[in-house]
């Protein structure tokens, strides 16, 4: 019997990204030439026009960060002016400026792309990596998202895979298919939380394993809280400890940044020693011109104390996500481990410590997502009526914000709550808001406040040729669908004579079909 279509699952990572599949029912996480099982998420543009993708790009980031793009991740799908934004291009040595709709871009020798470039460029290099492995061409993959991804940062996740000459058959939450991971094939009946600790972001999620079913009871998540900060901390002792043995202040960003890559090895150094030291040489010039190196030493009790509170503000987040699912941390069966931060001992413990349980610990946190997407493509791609068939993991995710329509006075009306499970449709009728209006607009958000202001823009509907009237006479049917892959689309319609206006959310961040294939030449050609 001829073998089904390969299909690929990609943990498309902020720092990493790995490639998994099945083949002949068993994962494979798929290694590179290298034999290396993760990929640097990293695009170097060097100075010949040529483009190095993944971990060959890592040394281009230290030589010449301007032109190496990284944490695309923590960009993709999001409005320039965000404060996600805002916040990452203050600590990114390159370019990020503002392109058309308010999509961040970036900038690289004079040239501009689109994140959606970026990762497809990813993407590419994971599927190059697969074909490799396989000796054969894939074209389909499942591709994973933070729970708390909104509609355009999924649909520009799946436009990167498209410029990638991918079929994204489905884009799966992360702690979903680390969940599938441990609890598929396994007839499981437990209740499990999946506590992601990842380099920029930390989520968690509360899920019910039922056989084949998995269904999200909550999820919550920190988009400010990950292993940069306990870089950042070490990378600001370091600072003071420079200060103090050379009496100057370390301002130049490129010597900034080496303290940075130092302090990230360093913290992983102290995942598996006592005690590490570093010595970072030719830091600086000192007034005189001497060369001004570095030695800090640090051990694990030091780190620990300094870091704590790091950790401790996971579990603001554990709490929020308990409260909605109404479940106790005791009550859970089980932790799963996601993230590269979760090998930090501390880490550990005070997982343990919260939920009362050891985490488990026998998959390997990076790759964990990764093979959950394999499962899951694997199983989309099984004939169904085959007589070995693999049974369909049924996967029930929940919306991870609420999402709504902007009222009078700057107000925010909420459609769909958080954490109400997907798919889903729900619609409210409105009325006209002046006399003889003919013509609506619906501006679409998401978030939590109650003032408007302060939640996420995606998008809008305008629906015209409403009969004039009194104010309040006409009505408006407004209705939000989300689908199994969390992307939103919104219909307005007037009940009196039924014409309908419909949107996909993709306005906030969306390319133009022209711009798209620009994008696609683009990538093909592989180069800038
Ligand atoms: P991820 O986004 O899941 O790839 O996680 C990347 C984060 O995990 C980065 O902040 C890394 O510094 C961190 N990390 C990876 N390995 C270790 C380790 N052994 N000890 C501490 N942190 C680690």
């Amino acid at each position: 019997m001829a073998r089904a279509e390969p299909v690929i699952g990609v943990d498309l990572g902020t720092t990493n990204s790995v490639v998994a599949l099945v083949l002949d029912g068993e994962v494979h996480v798929v290694p590179d030439e290298d034999g290396h099982n993760t990929q640097c998420s990293m695009v170097a543009f060097l100075e010949d026009g040529s483009v190095v993708v993944g971990n060959s790009a890592k040394r281009e980031a230290i030589i010449d960060p301007r032109n190496t793009v990284f944490s695309a991740k923590r960009l993709i799908g999001r409005h320039f002016d965000s404060r996600e934004v805002q916040g990452a291009i203050s600590s990114l040595p390159y370019r990020v400026v503002k392109g058309r709709n308010q999509a961040p871009q970036v900038e690289i020798r004079g040239e501009r792309f689109g994140l959606p470039e970026i990762s497809g460029m990813v993407l590419r290099r994971m599927k190059d990596i697969a074909e490799r492995y396989l000796k054969q061409p894939v074209h389909k993959a499942v591709v994973t998202v933070p729970a708390n991804f909104d509609d355009t940062q999924r649909q520009m996740t799946k436009l990167a895979g498209e410029l990638a000459d991918l079929e994204v058959l489905r884009v799966i939450n992360e702690p979903t298919a680390a969940a599938l991971a441990y609890g598929y094939g396994r007839d499981v009946d437990a209740k499990l939380a999946v506590y992601d600790f990842g380099g920029g972001t930390f989520d968690i999620t509360l899920l019910q394993v039922q056989g084949t079913m998995f269904e999200v009871l909550a999820t919550a998540g920190d988009t400010f809280l990950g292993g940069d900060d306990f870089d950042d901390r070490l990378a600001r002792y370091m600072l003071l400890a420079f200060k103090q043995q050379h009496g100057v202040e370390l301002t130049d960003v490129t010597g900034v940044n080496r303290l940075k890559h130092v302090a990230e090895k360093l913290k992983r150094e102290l995942s598996r020693k006592d005690r590490a030291i570093v010595n970072v040489r030719e830091l600086a010039r000192s007034e005189t011109g001497s060369h001004l190196d570095l030695r800090f030493q640090l051990d694990r009790a030091g780190f620990e104390e300094r870091c704590q509170d790091i950790v401790q503000r996971s579990f603001l987040v554990c709490d929020d996500a308990l409260r909605d699912a109404k479940l106790t941390a005791s009550e859970l069966d089980g932790v799963v481990l996601v993230g590269g931060s979760t090998r930090i001992p501390l880490v550990r413990r005070m997982v343990e410590g919260y939920f009362d349980q050891p985490p488990f610990v026998d998959l390997n946190p990076d790759e964990v997502v990764a093979i959950g997407a394999a499962i899951q493509g694997a199983a989309l791609m099984a004939d169904a009526f085959a007589e070995d068939a693999p049974p369909q993991p049924l996967l029930l995710d929940v919306t991870p914000m609420s999402l709504g329509v902007q009222t009078v006075g700057g107000y925010y009306e909420v459609l769909i709550q958080r954490n109400t499970a997907v798919p889903c449709e729900q619609s409210r009728v409105f009325t006209t808001t002046s006399d003889n209006q003919t013509s609506v607009r619906l501006r679409i958000y998401q978030g939590e406040s109650r003032a408007v202001a302060d939640n996420t823009w995606l998008g809008e509907v305008e629906l015209f040729g409403l009969r004039p009237a009194p104010r309040g006479e006409v009505q408006v049917e407004v209705t939000f669908e989300i689908d199994p892959d969390g992307l939103v689309m919104v219909t307005a319609r007037d009940r009196e004579t039924g014409v309908e206006q419909a949107a996909r959310i993709d306005l906030a961040a969306g390319y133009t079909p022209g711009e798209i294939d620009r994008m696609m030449a683009r990538s093909r050609r592989g180069a800038p």
